[in-house]
């Protein structure tokens, strides 16, 4: 499990998390919404250990993320991150990009990785795209693309920042249905995301960020329905 305790950062003079906290349990999807800048990206940063913190603490499974001594390599292997835009590396196939990681990061032998490569590219319906190259793969394939390889790491929590927001709007929805897909297998999951439809239909809770604060969490029938904060009230009303 995640455990965020008062969690402050800055940068430089700048109070970008005010006092986070918050548990994200085993198997749960948390989606993160929010106007833009409110801190949502920086968040997912330093609950991988991207961002250094000035304030506070995460653990991931019982593990303080931003001690000393803490293996951060180790610890990512743990948590796969999906960002807006990917870049796969141009020069290899879909199967290398995938196998990559758990060949160098894991160990694996060649075939090996290969066999979880195939795999985790059926998993995101990229079957028959399996010796293709990166620039022949449409935005929302190489955003499935991305999701692969980072399932392909055998990971326990999956981070999204905006998967979706640079893809054509035709394409959204092809990697919005893989990721209701890792949902429903049961994977845990924080997604910020400005899709209201996913957060609502996939989300056990939606947290609202609001000026570095978290505003508001809790089920999507509270948040979408029933907001407590008048901020939360007027984000959404602003979105739809
Ligand atoms: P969101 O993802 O919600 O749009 P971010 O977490 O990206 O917001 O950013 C929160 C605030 O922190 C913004 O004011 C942004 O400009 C600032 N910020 C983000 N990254 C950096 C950085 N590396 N250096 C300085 N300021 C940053
Ligand atoms: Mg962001």
């Amino acid at each position: 499990m995640i455990e965020i305790k008062e969690l402050h950062k800055y940068f430089g003079a700048l109070h970008v998390l005010k006092g986070i906290d918050l548990n994200v349990k085993k198997g749960e999807v948390l989606s993160i919404i929010g106007a833009s800048g409110s801190g949502k990206s920086t968040l997912l940063y330093c609950i991988n250990g991207l961002e250094a913190i000035q304030k506070g603490e995460v653990k991931v499974d019982g593990v303080s993320v931003h001690d000393k001594g803490t293996d951060l390599n180790k610890l990512r292997t743990k948590m796969g991150m999906v960002f807006q835009q990917w870049n796969s590396f141009p020069h290899l196939s879909a199967l290398e990009n995938v196998a990559l990681a758990p060949r160098i990061v894991k160990g694996k032998s060649k075939s090996e990785s290969r066999e979880i490569a195939r795999a985790q590219l059926e998993h995101v319906g990229l079957n028959d795209k399996i010796d293709v190259y990166p620039s022949a793969l449409s935005g929302g394939q190489q955003q499935r693309l991305a999701i692969a390889r980072a399932l392909a790491m055998e990971p326990e929590y999956m981070l999204f920042d905006e998967a979706t927001s640079a893809l054509d709007p035709e394409l959204v929805g092809e990697v919005l249905d893989t990721m209701r897909l890792l949902a429903e297998e049961g994977m845990t999951m924080i997604c910020v995301t400005h899709e209201m439809g996913f957060a609502r239909d996939v989300s056990d809770r939606v947290a609202y960020f609001h000026e570095g604060v978290m505003e508001e969490i809790g089920p999507p029938e509270q948040i979408f329905g029933k907001p407590e904060s008048a901020h939360t009230a007027k984000f959404l009303a602003n979105v739809r």
